[in-house]
Parts: C-alpha cells; structure tokens; sequence
C-alpha cells in the first residue's frame, strides 16, 4: 500500500519545503486544537472551588478567542500551500504519462487499447495527486491529534481512563485490515470494468456514422446500457461494504464515549480525578472522534488510491524495448537498405506474420510491393520506422544494422503516407506542414502539385486555411489520401513510402501523382505498396507478397513472364479495367 508513496518519493524530495511548511503547520494546528478543552477544564474546576479571578478570566477567555484565529491562519496556510503541491504533482505526472506515450514503442499499443490509457490518465492519477497531499496530510493530522490528545489526557488527567476509552480501537483495526484486503479485489475490478466503460464510449462516439448507417442503435444502445450497468453493479458491491464498514468508526466512538461516562463517573465519585477533569475528558473524546471517523475514510481512500497508482505507474514503468543506446548514430543519407532474412511476429502473437523476408532497397531505387491483403505488405515497411524490434534477421542500412542508428534519424530518412490516413484538427496548411515545419511557399506548393491536391484546394472554402475536422472530416477520401501524401512529400524525404495511398484516387489523378513522383524524386527512393497493378508496374522492383513470403520478383515484364499470380491478376485486373 505504502508503494504509492515511494512511486512519488521524487516529488516530496523536490518539494520538501512546501512539505516541510505543511506538516509544521499540521503539527501547530493539533497542538493547538488541544488547548481550548484544557481551559474549558480549567475554567470549570475554579469556578467551582470559586478561585476564578477577574485577571485569569481575561487570561483564559482570550485565549480562547487567540487560539481559533490562530487556527485559522494556519489552515489558509496549510490548503493555500496543500492545493498548489496537488496541481504541481498533476502537472509532473500528466507530463511523464505523455512523455511516455511518445517515448514508448508500439507494443504499447498493442497491449493496452485507447480506453484504457486514457481512463488511467484521467481516473486512476488523480488518486496519487490525492495521496501526496489530502490524504498524507489527513493522515499526519489524525495521527498527530490523537497522540497530542492521548497524551494530554494521560498526564493531565488519568492513564486509567486513557486505557479503558481506548479498549476499543484494536479491535476496529483489525476488522479495517481484514476489511481493506477484502475491497481491493473489488477496488481493482471495479476500475477494469470503468476502463471498459469508457472504450465503449469512446468506440459509440468515434463510430457513431456506421453504426447510423448500419442502423445499429438499438444493438450499440443495448452495449452502452450493459456496459453502464456493470459499471454502476460494481459500484453498488462497493458502496454496500463501505455503508456497512464506513459507520464503524462513529460506533467506536460512541462505545469510547460510554466507557468514559461509566468509569470517569466512578473516578470522580472516588476523588480520582475531578469534574472538570472528566468534563475536558469527554471534550477530548469528541475532538478525536472526527479524526478517528476521518482516519477511516483515509483508510478506505488510501486502498482505492493504491490500486490507481499501481495502475498509473503500471504503464510508466512499461519497458520500451525499441530505444537508443548512448553509441546509436545519425543517418542523414543511405546508399542501400538491406532485409536480411527478416522475420516479425506482432508481440502478442503466435506466429510470424512476416517470414525470412530477404530483398534490397538501392538509393534511388523506386520498389513496389503486391499482394493479398494480409499478406504482411504493410509489416514489411514498418520495420524501417522502427515501430517494434525485428523478431529474427536483419535490417541493414549501408552494412549497420538498423537499431544501430539513432531512431527519430530512421524516422527521419522516411516519409511515411499509411493505409489509414490520421489527420488532426486544424487547418489544411497545419496539417501539411507537420511534415516539414520549416517549408517556405514554394516548398509547400511544390508539395500540393506533386500530391495533385491543388485541384481539391479551389473547392475548399478557404484554401489552405479551411479547417478540418477531427479524423479529417470535412474531406473526401481522395483528398484526405492526397493531403496525406502531399504532407509527406514535403520533407523531401530520402525513402517516401505509401502503403495503399492511392485506393481512394482516380486513375487520372493516380496516374498524374505517379508521374509527378518520378518525376520530381529523382535519385531518391520510393516504396509504394499497392493492389492496383497500374500504380507500381514502373517500379524498378516489384516483390510479390504471399502469406509473409516473397513469392515472386522482378520487373513488370520478367513477372509477367513468370505467369504467376502476379500474371493471372495482372490479367484481371486489365480485363476488369477495359470492361468499365
Ligand atoms: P497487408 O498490409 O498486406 O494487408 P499487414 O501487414 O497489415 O498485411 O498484416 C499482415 C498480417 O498481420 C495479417 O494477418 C494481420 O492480421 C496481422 N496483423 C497486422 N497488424 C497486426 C497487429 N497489430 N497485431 C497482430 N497482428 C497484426
Ligand atoms: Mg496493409
């Protein structure tokens, strides 16, 4: 449980004045909730052996007009300094979350889907925030006030009725422990059920189109409802044991205040001590009554605050197995890539999706890749992004392996236009220019024509400044893929890479960005992957795909002559186009 504390040991050592500021104000505060039942007790013992003078009156009563303000003062202190520490805490891990996020590898992804990253950002940090301060602090101020309490009742009044009001405490603690244990099977699942929740939501929100034109309200409604439904169910079994469990702390209370009454009565009656004594007594019995009710709150916060750290830091500590190493090196330029019996499996698969892939990429070099989807057309490429480690063989660039080199310099060397576009919110211009923010005019135009999207600007309300919305609405599919294509040529990179970019283009235009391709790329290297034959029979290479084999290679002419699949669907493809 205490994990949670030590995960944000880093921010107490930063922050150890404010902390220090905190708990010094903590301390001050119970000590000086002590001192007005102590004058009340003494107060009511001189009036009643009337040795009250008018001095001590003055004395006493003001201070216990001195004593609240200076609480007061204090608090405003304690949450002024308490609230700034949480936001700072939020601040710092929200920073390190999406640090993570850019600085972990696509395995990640793989493991954990959006619902989930998000929902242990947005629900499970906040616990720890709540931990570094309300609750560390409730706990400071609770622990403090019984122990000043507990010894002042011990040597000002009695140890005897210290013991007898405090029998019961024990036996709560262990029932809590117990009880503590119990909850945070439910605490965990509690919050996967949430995290669920929330995917689900997300995928009703983001998906809402086709479920409208598939007309599957009522089936996505009847999800919603389910998932909503095993939301609240977990939280009722968590509420009934906390309404069960929760009041224990006030039964304590009232059975200590019992015991007071019944054997401080008898000490009076004896002389022991004396009324005012059992008097202050009683005042102390209720001023740790609300601690000890908060106490049980901190208990029950502080398990539910565990279990999201473990949940938040789960995902911080995540290993990133594809990083830099203090000798990787840049790569500006390449002369040869070489695929060396690569094989990958995705991380949390069987079998390898790709297998013994062995092909070169020679500068300059424009090579097309074809084949069934599925068949890993889409994996081969993205082991030059370094998106996962390679699971058998090798890529090399100029002789070196690829992890060799630092990764943001792969990613560097490559303009990468995937199958499923991903635009961001903004104008046209910003989505362009994420490729190459420095692009003066002539760079960006040189970039619309080459992506044969001038055309689809004139139809744009503003041009290059009208504004897309989320995931690229407010476009076609040819403009969104042309935009995509257009933001990638911008860099200029020395290898573009389309996977499929042109499925939603007219032959026209396909053929015009090829051409524009070719012609504008000189001696840098193109990979275009493709399922139409037109786009990628002028490539200098063409590898055939084959459930993660390469089946065939060559030329258009040499595949064609091999009278293979390449040939047969070729043919069809041919045939299939003249029938239009
Ligand atoms: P292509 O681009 O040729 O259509 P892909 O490279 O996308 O094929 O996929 C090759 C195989 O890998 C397919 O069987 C696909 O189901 C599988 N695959 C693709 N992405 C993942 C992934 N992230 N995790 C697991 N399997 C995947
Ligand atoms: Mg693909």
């Amino acid at each position: 449980m205490f994990t949670i504390f030590k995960n944000v040991t880093w921010f107490f050592k930063r922050e150890k004045y404010g902390y220090a500021i905190l708990l010094l104000a903590l301390c001050l505060i119970s000590f000086l909730s002590i001192i007005p039942p102590t004058i009340v007790g003494i107060v009511i013992d001189n009036i009643a052996e009337n040795s009250m003078t008018p001095r001590n009156l003055i004395y006493l009563g003001s201070a216990l007009l001195m004593v609240p303000l200076t609480i007061y003062i204090l608090n405003y202190i304690f949450h002024k300094t308490m609230i700034a520490k949480g936001h700072e805490l939020s601040r710092q891990l929200r920073l390190l979350y999406l640090g993570k996020m850019f600085s972990t590898d696509s395995k990640m992804f793989e493991e954990y889907n959006k619902g989930e990253l998000i929902s242990r950002l947005s629900n499970d940090m906040p616990f720890i925030t709540m931990a570094a301060t309300n609750i560390l602090t409730d706990t400071v101020y609770c622990f403090t006030l019984i122990t000043f309490v507990i010894i002042t009742m011990i040597t000002t009044i009695s140890l005897k009725l210290t013991i007898v009001a405090f029998t019961i405490v024990p036996v709560i603690f262990i029932i809590l422990t117990l009880w503590r244990n119990h909850m945070r099977k439910y605490y965990k699942i509690h919050r996967k059920i949430f995290s669920k929740f929330f995917d689900d939501t997300l995928e009703t929100i983001e998906g809402q189109r086709v479920i409208r034109a598939y007309t599957q309200e009522d089936n996505d409604n009847k999800k919603m409802r389910d998932s909503i439904d095993a939301d609240i169910n977990s939280w009722i079994t968590i509420i009934k044991f906390e309404a069960m469990f929760g009041p224990m702390f006030d039964l304590t209370i009232a059975i200590s205040t019992f015991l007071t009454f019944a054997y401080g009565s008898h000490l009076v009656i004896t002389s022991q001590i004396s009324t005012g004594d059992l008097i202050a007594f009683t005042s102390y019995i209720t001023m740790v009554a609300g601690p000890i009710v908060m106490l049980g709150n901190v208990y029950n916060l502080l398990n539910q605050a565990s279990i999201g750290s473990e949940r938040f830091f789960e995902i911080l500590n995540k290993e990133t197995e594809v990083v830099d190493s203090s000798v990787s090196k840049d790569v500006l330029k390449f002369d040869k890539i070489e695929f060396d019996n690569v094989s990958f499996k995705y991380p949390f698969d069987e079998r390898n999706v790709i297998d013994n892939i062995t092909f070169t990429i020679e500068k300059g070099q424009t090579i097309g890749i074809v084949g069934k989807s599925g068949s890993g057309k889409s994996t081969i490429i993205r082991q030059l992004l370094r998106e996962f480690n390679i699971t058998d063989g090798q890529v090399l660039i100029d002789g070196e392996d690829i992890s060799e080199y630092k990764i943001d310099s792969v990613r560097q060397l490559v303009g990468y236009v995937p199958q499923v576009h991903t635009l961001f919110r903004g104008s046209v211009e910003e989505n362009l220019v994420i490729g190459n923010t420095q692009a003066d005019e002539s760079v960006k135009n040189s970039a619309i024509d080459i992506a044969a999207f001038r055309k689809d600007l004139q139809y744009m309300n503003d041009g290059l400044n009208t504004y897309i919305g989320e995931s690229g609405s407010g476009l076609s599919g040819g403009q969104k893929q042309r935009l995509s294509i257009a933001r990638a040529v911008i860099k200029n990179p020395e290898i573009l890479i389309l996977d499929d970019s042109l499925s939603a283009v007219d032959a026209n235009t396909e053929k015009e960005i090829i051409g524009n391709i070719k012609e504008y790329r000189k001696g840098k290297t193109n990979l275009i992957i493709s399922h139409r034959f037109s786009v990628i029979k002028n490539a200098d290479k063409i590898l055939v795909l084959s459930e993660g084999k390469i089946s065939e290679r060559g030329t258009h002419e040499e595949l064609l002559q091999n009278k293979g699949w390449y040939y047969t669907h070729y043919m069809e493809q041919v045939r299939g186009s003249s029938n239009d």
